[in-house]
């Protein structure tokens, strides 16, 4: 019996007008995920995509990989019968009852997008239903319509019906990169790549930009992020890494400076840079991990401090977030333990002891006239190097 993976979309219908350019993308991005792995078609119907395979057995790949697809908010995989009663019922005999071993509850639910098939939904249901009790019988899991453990559903289409069950949750937002690209600051650390992995489920196309301090920061700091960057490729595409280096920048602040204005000062820079970075490559916002309160820079006035130097928008999907839930989807996207490996970064290499809180704007524009600060933003900026991530 053929299969095929259904996988339902849920923002992209209030679409309106563009709905069919979103549903394009997300075909696109489909196709573009599972190629690795061989042929496949994906076509759209009612809400629903549809993947299948010359070669079936590819389905069983596929799956785990169309988990990580954005704009998809529930995936399964669902065997094609023959659009008559008897085709349907050996169908769920034989495919669907099987999947509800050890299950305590269950329900049939039918769904006729066919108007002409010549029952109705409620009764394809209860003919399921009656048909999996017959079959299971002492081992059959009570019918329960209101909280099932899990759902049988047939899908009565234009070509086949559909009859699955489980169906399970998809990774939801919207297609990746139909929200215009955005340039995320990635560090080593924990909340940055969960910052990138909140903005690409919104449909931002990704591209990343990481700031090192050689030989004060390791080669093995620069492939942990690597790592994260290829991390987040699982759900989005391959990406754009550049690694821009701020040793001198640092040293200079560091002659020149007065110790507490430190980080302030560097972030000022760190984001001057991106923004220039972020124009060139046609990135229409920055995004960094900076919840509110977190750390000394991440108070209100110093986030407003650095946002004064961008004139792009700065977005920071995890302003409002615990740290406790920041790590969940850290661990979710299979993030956290790379993140806590213990390389240093280069917001660490000279840490002050007493970081200013409360910024004042002409005391920082006072440290910043002590040196040549467009100079030396100028030449990291230039020296940034690129990689593709994958
Ligand atoms: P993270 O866990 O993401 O490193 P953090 O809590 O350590 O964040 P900070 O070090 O203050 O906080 O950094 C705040 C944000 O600034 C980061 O989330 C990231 O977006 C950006 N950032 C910090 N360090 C770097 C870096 N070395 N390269 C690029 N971006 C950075
Ligand atoms: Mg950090």
């Amino acid at each position: 019996m053929k299969r095929a993976i259904l996988l339902k979309y849920g923002e992209i219908i209030l679409k309106g007008d563009n709905r069919y350019h979103f549903e394009d993308v997300l075909r696109q991005q489909i196709k573009k995920r599972l190629a690795p792995l061989g042929e496949f078609s994906v076509t759209c119907a009612q809400s629903t995509l549809f993947v299948t395979a010359e070669d079936d057995a590819l389905l069983d790949a596929a799956y785990p990989l169309l988990k990580r697809v954005f704009g998809v908010i529930s995936l399964t995989l669902a065997y094609a019968a023959e659009k008559d009663m008897d085709a349907i019922l050996a169908c769920a005999e034989e495919h669907i009852c099987p999947l509800l071993a050890g299950k305590k509850s269950f329900k049939a639910d039918a769904k006729r997008s066919d108007k002409r098939f010549p029952l109705k939904s409620p009764e394809i249901a209860r003919a399921v239903g009656g048909r999996v009790l017959s079959v299971l019988r002492e081992n059959a899991p009570k019918v329960d319509v209101h909280d099932p453990e899990i759902t049988i559903r047939v899908e009565i289409r234009d070509d086949y019906a559909y009859l699955h069950a489980g169906q399970e949750r998809g990774a939801g937002g919207l297609p990746y990169g139909t929200s215009g690209r955005a340039l995320l600051l990635l560090s080593g650390g924990i909340d940055s790549p969960v910052a990138g992995y909140r903005m690409a489920r919104r449909g931002a196309k990704i591209d990343a930009l990481h700031f090192e301090s050689f030989p004060y920061t390791s080669e093995r700091a620069k492939e942990k992020v690597v790592t994260l960057a290829q991390k987040l490729c699982r759900y989005t595409d391959e990406m754009n890494l550049g690694f821009c280096r701020l040793t001198d920048l640092q040293l200079a602040l560091k002659a020149a400076c007065r110790e507490e204005y430190f980080t302030i000062l560097l972030r000022r820079s760190m984001i001057r840079i991106a923004n220039r970075v972020a124009r060139h490559q046609g990135c229409k916002s920055l995004v960094t991990g900076e919840s509110l309160g977190q750390v000394a820079s991440q108070t209100m006035d110093a986030l407003a401090c650095t946002d004064r130097v961008a004139d792009l928008p700065v977005f920071r999907p995890l302003i409002g977030l615990d740290k406790e839930e920041i790590i969940r989807t850290a661990r979710e996207i299979d993030c956290f333990e790379t993140s806590i490996l213990p390389y240093e970064d280069c917001c660490t290499v000279f840490t002050p002891r007493h970081p200013k809180l409360t910024p004042a704007e002409d005391e920082i524009l006072a440290e910043e006239a002590k040196l040549d600060l467009p100079a030396l933003e100028d030449a990291a900026y230039k020296a940034v190097t690129w990689m593709k991530a994958r």
